[in-house]
């Protein structure tokens, strides 16, 4: 058990939040009931995952993607008033973490995904540090990479063919980064992977020379907030639930 106020700086002081210029407010985005044991954590606030966390008794939510988007309508309004209507009327309390969960150095979203890939991390790039660099266990064809990210992701990727030699060197950064592939070409690797993909993203490959995984933009956002749940749970006696609401995009 932890109180709601003392949970809320844990996580602002391990996630570093004040470290970023972010699109969502990160922290506490909904208030809900003062005392935390039952954690649920998922990719998204949708309705899907707070009604399933509700009926798993949560007394607090935490995702990657929340509320309160820069440049969306701040009314609480529409679907925005079902979701946030059904967090206060069940006193359950939300927290969002985004840039912050993608970049941490050991519970992020990008180091995590490295892990279940097994990855040897490398580092960063300079120019862009949300994009991770490292080398495969061992080369691998296009094609052989890409069924292993459906076998370990469980989420056919997209792959677009763009060098023509056995990839080692790989970049990569979560859900919605396939525009870094030009910072990623720069950095020497064979191929980047990411969630998604734009039509444009199919040239910009081919003519670098480098191969492109668009992975799932759910399907590479699913271990940041594990792992944070399995620390809190760790560190504070929570009781700590993963609930996956599939996704295919
Ligand atoms: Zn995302």
């Amino acid at each position: 058990m932890i109180d709601r106020d003392a949970l809320t700086f844990e996580l602002n002081d391990l996630l570093q939040v004040q470290q970023f210029q972010d699109y969502c407010p990160n922290g506490l985005q909904v208030a809900g009931r003062p005392k935390i044991k039952r954690l649920v954590t998922g990719v998204t606030a949708s309705l899907a995952l707070i009604e399933a966390a509700i009926q798993a008794n949560a007394d607090a939510i935490l995702v990657h993607h929340g509320y309160f988007w820069k440049n969306e309508d701040p009314c609480i309004v529409g679907i925005k008033h079902q979701r946030i209507a059904k967090l206060i009327q069940s006193d359950v309390n939300l927290y969002a973490y985004h840039l912050p969960l993608d970049a941490h150095p050991k519970y992020g979203n990008n180091v995590q995904l490295a892990k279940k890939l097994g990855i040897d991390l490398d580092k960063p790039l300079a120019a862009e540090p949300l994009v991770w660099t490292g080398t495969l266990s061992e080369p691998l064809s296009g094609k052989v990479l890409a069924n292993y990210l459906l076998q370990v992701l469980a989420h056919e990727p997209i792959h677009i063919e763009g060098c023509k030699r056995l990839i080692r060197k790989v970049a990569w950064c979560s859900g919605g980064a396939q525009n870094y592939i030009t910072a990623a070409a720069n950095a020497g690797v064979d191929a980047y992977i990411s969630g998604e993909i734009s039509e444009s993203t199919t040239h910009i490959a081919r003519e670098l020379g480098i191969d492109y995984f668009a992975a799932g933009h759910h399907a590479t956002e699913r271990y940041g907030v594990q792992a944070v749940g399995e620390y809190l749970a760790k560190h504070f006696g929570l009781e700590h639930q993963f609930i996956n609401i599939p996704n295919p995009a």
